[in-house]
């Protein structure tokens, strides 16, 4: 930790969470009736009060294990009511044809809301409970995790604060993350090859039931329904590297002509759109991994500290939430904190490298019109979940609708991906459209064995 005459020194115990996101909001709310004085330490201003990111309304999705979470703090009828249910996505593709995939086989919701209004609420309900204080404007600068301390930085100076634990809530720039690598821990963070601009859509042309997407390649634009009626898009493309990136489209007219060319659609229906596309920030997007989450007894990351990832599976904030409840789970278990947080990494670095990874791909998925090329395969997977659907559930709705293992998840597709390719090698094309029985008895050739471990 710096040497600063002036920092001044204190001793607060109780737990210090660093980041007032929607994960340091809701550690606070398990963590403090179980262990007494949590204190989130915030750099922003109050977004409540007009404070924190101006200008960026992005729109979260939450699923069941988000859902969990808020239940068990008793949030999930507050939250639900600024929801929007969201039955699938409607893929709009560059020949005029759509496609609506629904999200789980019996069309049930995942829910869409406004980041902000989430956040804000997640604060007055941290807030409300009994030992969370909330400070804003204090910048954690330094972690020293030995003690563990924080030196915390806001208009008055610099204080050095001792605390019994420190939890690095802090988003995928985290200070807590830096003093785990001090300690050993090896973290990658990436800049994205993607940026995404926020685009305001008018409803009333769109399903408000489906989220919307327009693959073509090289970009993608997504709107996503509110509950105004109106839609919150979002263009993603390359930040580098050629046309349609951000650094080729040199000014508003060239993106203007890009978007129109390649989104003719929702441009008709977007009035300001050169407007738009010329004040809108470009917001870019970090992904991190790191191969320690924990330190001693001391510290712990969470959320997109340890694991920032691409948007396209929406489950970053929901995979945060996720790590609390097993922390918290842990703790209740062993009632030791250094067996409760070795427990927790242990059981979530590999599911959070398996979403990171998912997400990825989904992007490429998403973005990409259905080639010809791997279409057989697409097909031959679908009707092998169609004909198995207690052996083969598809993989977003494991993830969105189940709080199965990621990692699990992600082997038994790949599984599912190796029988669809042997399948494919063994029979060819036709079998795609082989009748039942013939797929049957198939599949039971090409090895009971396997199939029993998907
Ligand atoms: C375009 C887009 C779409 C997304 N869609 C989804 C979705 O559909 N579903 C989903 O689950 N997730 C989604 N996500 C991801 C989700 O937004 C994040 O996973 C989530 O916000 C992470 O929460 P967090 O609290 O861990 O981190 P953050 O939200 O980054 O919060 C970290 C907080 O720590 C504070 N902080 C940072 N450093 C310090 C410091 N040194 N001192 C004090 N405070 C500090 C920050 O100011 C911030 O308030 C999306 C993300 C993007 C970009």
């Amino acid at each position: 930790m710096r040497d600063n005459q002036m920092a001044r020194s204190e001793e607060r115990g109780g737990i210090a969470i660093v980041g007032a996101g929607p994960v340091g909001a809701i550690a606070a709310m398990y963590l403090a009736p179980r262990f007494g004085p949590v204190t989130v330490l915030e750099r922003r201003a109050d977004p409540r009060r007009g404070g924190g990111r101006r200008g960026r309304s992005i729109t979260v999705m939450l699923s069941t294990r988000g859902w969990r979470a808020l239940s068990e703090l008793g949030l999930d009828a507050a939250v639900r009511a600024i929801c929007l249910p969201i039955h699938g996505r409607c893929a709009h593709l560059p020949d005029g044809r759509s496609h609506v995939s629904p999200y789980s086989r019996d069309w049930r919701p995942i829910w869409s809301v406004e980041r902000a209004r989430l956040h804000c609420l997640l604060l007055d309900a941290a807030e409300a409970t009994p030992g969370v204080k909330i400070l804003f404007e204090q910048r954690v600068r330094e972690v020293d995790p030995d003690v563990p301390a924080v030196e915390v930085e806001n208009g008055d100076g610099s204080t050095r604060m001792a605390y019994s634990r420190v939890l690095g809530c802090d988003g995928a720039h985290s200070v807590v993350r830096a003093a785990l690598v001090t300690r050993g821990a090896q973290a990658v963070v990436r800049r994205l090859e993607l940026a995404h601009q926020e685009i305001d859509v008018p409803g009333g042309w769109l399903d408000p039931s489906t989220m919307h997407y327009w693959p073509t390649g090289d970009a993608l634009f997504a709107a996503f329904p509110l509950p105004s009626g109106n839609f919150a898009g979002s263009l993603f493309l390359r930040h580098e590297g050629p046309a349609p990136s951000y650094a080729v489209v040199e000014s508003g007219q060239d993106l203007l002509e890009m978007f129109v060319s390649r989104f003719g659609k929702p441009a008709a229906a977007i009035p300001d759109l050169a407007d738009q596309l010329s004040v809108k920030s470009i917001g870019t997007i970090m992904t991190v991994s790191c191969d320690r989450w924990v330190w001693r007894d001391k510290l712990a990351l969470l959320g997109d500290a340890c694991h920032a990832m691409a948007p396209f599976m929406g489950h970053g904030m929901n995979c945060g939430f996720e790590d609390v409840r097993t922390l918290v789970d842990r703790l209740d278990s062993t009632q030791n904190w250094a067996a409760a947080l070795a427990a927790y990494e242990k059981i979530r670095i590999e599911d959070a490298h398996a979403i990171s990874y998912l997400s990825y791909q989904h992007y490429h998925h998403m973005a990409n019109p259905p080639a010809e090329s791997i279409a057989h395969a697409e097909e031959l997977r679908n009707r092998l979940i169609a004909l198995f659907p207690d052996r083969f559930v598809p993989l977003y709705e494991r993830c969105a609708f189940t709080e199965e293992s990621y990692a699990a998840v992600l082997k038994d597709d790949r599984r599912l991906d190796s029988l669809v390719e042997d399948l494919l090698s063994r029979h060819g094309a036709e079998l795609v459209s082989a009748s039942n029985s013939r797929l049957r008895a198939c599949v039971s050739a090409a090895g009971i064995a396997s199939l029993g471990e998907c």
